[in-house]
This record gives structure tokens, sequence and C-alpha cells, in this order.
């Protein structure tokens, strides 16, 4: 450790928030969960609903905009607004972009003409920043770095449980992957978006979803397929793998690596019960995080079977939330406070634990 990183561990970074929508609200609350970060500030477009939440945690309200009559428009409506984006700018270290996808590149023009460093989500592309994270992936590769991009809910999960795989097998050779990707039709919150009574192919084959797991980890050869299906509540994805041979693995070993695998919970549907994703989400409430969460990928272990070197598999992703620990993590890793991603994923969940009373 350098003595530069030694002062910055005892730093608290300064973290705005630009967006405070369904991701911006929980990268929020996850940040204020730390004792090395602290939010100064989230920004909303308009005095909206979300406002409120704002107040009542206390991080201080700001106007996506500089205009003046848009950031007026919230004292109208009787919210303290301390200014506009570029006022938060100027207070910040880093700031975590959670607006609509594909609005980013306008934004980072803001980011990067102020010095700031900046965090976007999977809705952005992957040559806005030319750096893409998750934390069991490519930690290192974005330390320091001035900024990057989450990749995906989708993408995320399949790092989750793919990049370990892949490790594991080392010399031997690299995975080859298709997945399916059966995808919730709206979050639910959103009222704007469909399919209600339809399954919808995406009509671009390959679909974007796996590929740019090759954005953290170009080892693995992966394609997908996706399709969105009329649920609110998760993405499923049915997973084929192709190992390399003389791999050594058997179904035993993946369930165990698995297990070891930090945010994966793996369990077995028949015996516990959770056949559904409707199940695994009301296990999700049942732990107890705000929002009904679930940060980890669920992996049901009798749906896991290795035959010859074919491996099959289903995961099911709670897209508002899978991604929200790694944002923790990716602002650790540019702002160089820690370079190991292990240490920093155990940090990030064990305060998040405690922040909601979770034992
Ligand atoms: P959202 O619509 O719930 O929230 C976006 C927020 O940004 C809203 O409050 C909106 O008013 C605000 N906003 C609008 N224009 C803005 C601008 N120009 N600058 C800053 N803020 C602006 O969206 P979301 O679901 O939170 O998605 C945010 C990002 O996270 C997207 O890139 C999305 O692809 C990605 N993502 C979403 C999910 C998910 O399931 N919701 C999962 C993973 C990643």
């Amino acid at each position: 450790m350098s003595s530069y990183e030694g002062t910055l561990k005892h730093m608290v970074t300064r973290v705005a928030i630009n967006g405070f929508g369904t991701i911006g609200k929980r990268v929020a609350d996850a940040v204020d969960a730390q004792n090395d970060m602290k939010i100064v500030g989230v920004t909303k477009t308009r005095p909206s609903f979300g406002c409120d939440l704002a107040v009542s945690k206390g991080f201080p309200l700001y106007c996506t905009y500089d205009d003046q009559d848009k950031i007026d428009a919230f004292s109208e409506s009787g919210y303290e607004c301390k200014g506009g984006l570029s006022e938060l700018l100027s207070n910040c270290d880093i700031i975590i972009d959670c607006s609509p996808g594909k609005v980013g590149a306008e934004n980072f023009t803001k980011y990067k003409k102020a010095g700031v460093k900046s965090i976007f989500q999977g809705g952005e592309k992957h040559s806005l920043t030319g750096k893409s994270y998750t934390s069991s992936a490519n930690h290192l590769e974005n330390f320091g770095e001035e900024s990057t991009r989450v990749v995906s809910c989708n993408t995320t999960g399949l790092s989750r449980t793919l990049v370990p795989l892949n490790d594991l097998l080392g010399s031997k050779g690299n995975i080859s992957v298709n997945s399916v990707m059966i995808r919730r039709a709206a979050d639910p919150g959103d009222s704007s978006k469909g399919p209600i009574n339809a399954i919808k192919p995406v009509l671009k084959v390959p679909s974007h979803h796996g590929p740019d797991l090759m954005t953290v980890n170009q080892d693995i050869k992966i394609t997908s397929l996706a399709v969105a299906v009329p649920t609110t509540i998760m993405h499923l994805h049915a997973i084929t793998v192709e190992l390399p041979a003389e791999h050594g693995l058997t179904t035993d070993k993946v369930l165990n690596l698995w297990r070891d695998t930090p945010r994966v919970i793996v369990m077995n549907g028949n015996k516990t019960n959770i056949t559904s994703t409707a199940e695994v989400m009301e296990l999700a409430r049942d732990i107890g995080r705000k929002w009904g969460d679930l940060h980890e990928i669920f992996v049901w272990e009798d749906g896991v079977s290795l035959i010859d070197d074919t491996l099959y598999y289903f995961q099911a992703i709670h897209q508002e939330s899978d991604v929200i620990p790694e944002n923790i993590d990716a602002i650790r890793a540019l702002m160089g406070i820690e370079r190991d991603w292990k240490i920093s994923v155990e940090k990030t969940d064990s305060a998040i634990s405690a922040y909601y009373g979770i034992i």
C-alpha cells in the first residue's frame, strides 16, 4: 500500500448521485451505510415524489440542471434545493450517474469539465468511458481510473457465476457460454413499459446482454438470446456452459464453488419450496433489506447439472438491486481506496447488513 492509499483509507469520499430513481436511491442508501464514504447530494429533475425520500434521509437535494427556473420550481413545491448540478459537482469527489440510459454522454461532458470522477450504469455503452466494472471480474483494472460503467443487472448476474467458474479452470482452458435471458417486462414502479400479455423476443441476435460480459472479462466466450415476459420482479437466465476437456469438475464441485462465492445464494428449490422467482422475492423480503432487495444472484441447486463437458443451470436476478453493492466497490476502485475486491465486497456487504439491522 502506498502512503497515498494509506491516507485515502482514512478519508471519507464525498459521493453525489445524479438521478435519484430506481437505481439512484438504492445506491444512495448503500453509500450512506458505509463509513468511508458519504452522500453530499442527490439530484432530481423536478420536484416529484422522490424528493420526499431524499428529505427524509437527510440527503441534500439538488436540481439535475443549472437553469434557475428549474431550481426555483423546487422551493415553489416546498423543497429546499441547494442548487444545480454545477454546484453539486463543485462539492464532491465522485458522481454516480443513475440517469436513464443513453443520456450519460451529455452528463459525462459536465463531469469531465468539473474534474470529477464518475460511474455510469448499464444503460450506457462501454464505449462511453472505455471501462466497465464488476467486483469479481476487474476491480484492479479500474483502480484509480477517472470513470467507469457498472454493467447492467443481467451482465452483473452473468459475471457473478461465470467469472469464478472460469477462474477455477485456470490453465485448463476457458468456458464458452450460451445464455437465454428471460427478462422482466418493467420494474414494479414503471407503468409505461410492457408487454403485459405477450412474450416478446429481442429481434437482435445475439442480444447485447451476454457479449457485454466480455467488457469485464475477455476470456469468456458468450452469446445470448433475450425475451421479455409479463412479470415485474426478476430476470431469469437459462445458461449452458461448454467446459474445456479435462475440466475435472462435477455438479457438486460447481455448486460448492458458488456456495463460497460472494453475492451468490444457492438453494434447493424442491426442498425449500422456492420453485419460482415469486418465492425468491418473498425470501428477499424476509431477509429484510429496504425495498425487499436481493443483492445476491439466486441459483437453484436442483437446477444445476453437469453432463460430460456441458453445464446447465438457472439463475434469477433482482434487476433493481444486484448492481447496488457493485457501485460501492466501484467507488473504492476509482477512488483508489481498496485494491482487493474481496475486502471491498466484505466491507460493502457487512455495512449494508448492519445498516438494515440484518444479522
Ligand atoms: P429511473 O428512470 O428509475 O431513474 C432515472 C432518474 O434519473 C429519474 O429520477 C429521472 O428523473 C432522472 N433523470 C432524467 N434525466 C436525467 C438527466 N439528464 N440527468 C440526470 N438524471 C436524470 O431509471 P433506473 O431504472 O434507475 O435506471 C438508471 C440506470 O441504471 C440506467 O442506465 C439503467 O439502464 C440502469 N439500470 C437499471 C436497472 C433497473 O432494473 N431499473 C438495473 C440495472 C441498471
